[in-house]
């Protein structure tokens, strides 16, 4: 932890403390020790091992601890800055608190998503917006490369995703962002400074996108490897007539709401093309059939996603039958 009380119950912060005075635990007022060093950002422990909830709450890493620094140093005396704040009303400890609205979290390991997921809801419920923030991500020709765990973090609504890296210094937000693949998603870089995190980001309208040849065929092979019953792909397919022509404009667009849905889009559209054209379609089987994406702000109705969903899929497959069949004429 970064910040400590001293005998005249002020709170100090770490990197001014002296080594001669006596520190206790804001929260359970027990002894600290204070830890400086070359390599690391000076911090407090608890002296002996305690069951306080400073020490439950999370394990700080030196990245974390020196993140938290770095933000604390840069805003401070700027705006009203809290660090380590513990807000009793839901027994949490945001890193940073900023004008009593605004959280800043640094999750630069995982955790389990649940847990990200309630301590999300923990701070809605004291109407407090929280901003989380990742470890580098790899970044490569406008594709942004994550974990499930990292594109949690991802905010949805207005597509962002921040990272920090302590080594560097570098914040970088990630805008724009739409998905391409589980793991793999589009996006514009861009360097940003403590304070932008506070203006909110313009969103922009997303727009459908044709899923290149190279993806739709790979994702293709990777279905063949993948020989299973649990892979409908490859059968929808066939079984729609799609897979030994060429390939259709009709399958394999990216709408919008792609970004909540884990499916890939050839699988789901490949499965709504089948169904409508049998006259079989549903939309609670079709709900049923199709994957969600976490988010650590999970409130969103898939309903609502997946009508929309199919809504501007089924838009553009009808521009292209009527487009052919102009050109057929
Ligand atoms: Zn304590």
């Amino acid at each position: 932890m970064l910040m400590g009380l001293n005998q005249y119950n002020e709170l100090v912060y770490a990197q001014h403390a002296k080594i001669d005075d006596l520190y206790r635990c804001p929260e359970c007022l027990s002894e600290l020790i204070i830890k400086k060093g070359k390599h690391t950002t000076a911090h407090f422990a608890h002296k002996s091992s305690s069951l306080c909830i400073r020490n439950r709450y999370k394990r700080e890493s030196i990245d974390h601890l020196s993140s938290k620094h770095d933000i604390y140093k840069s805003l401070n005396g700027l705006i009203q800055v809290d660090m380590e704040y513990y807000l009793s009303e839901i027994d949490q400890i945001p890193d940073i608190l900023i004008n009593k609205k605004i959280v800043i979290e640094f999750q630069f390991s995982p955790i389990n998503l649940d847990l990200l997921i309630s301590r999300t809801e923990g701070f809605k419920s004291l109407n407090l917006q929280v901003i989380w923030i990742g470890k580098n991500a790899h970044y490569h020709d406008g594709m942004l490369y994550l974990t499930i765990f990292q594109a949690a973090l991802i905010n949805h609504e207005d597509r962002t995703f921040i990272t920090y890296n302590p080594t560097t210094k570098c914040l970088i937000r990630y805008k724009d962002v739409q998905v391409i693949d589980q793991h793999k998603f589009l996006a514009n870089k861009e360097q940003i400074v403590w304070r932008d995190l506070l203006e909110i980001t313009n969103i922009r309208e997303i727009p459908s996108l044709f899923l290149n040849d190279c993806e739709y065929y790979q994702y293709i092979r990777k279905c063949r490897k993948n020989r299973s019953v649990l892979e409908p792909t490859l059968s929808l397919l066939y079984q729609s007539g799609l897979i030994h022509k060429e390939r259709l404009d009709i399958i394999g667009i990216i709408v919008p709401e792609q970004i909540y849905i884990l499916t890939h889009c050839i699988t789901w559209q490949s499965y709504v093309f089948f169904e409508i054209k049998n006259g079989t379609f549903s939309f609670e089987r079709c709900l049923e059939f199709i994957k969600f994406r976490t988010f650590y702000n999970n409130s969103y109705s898939r309903e609502c996603v997946l009508k929309k969903a199919i809504h501007s899929y089924l838009k553009i497959i009808q521009v292209k039958f009527i487009s052919r069949a102009k050109i057929s004429k």
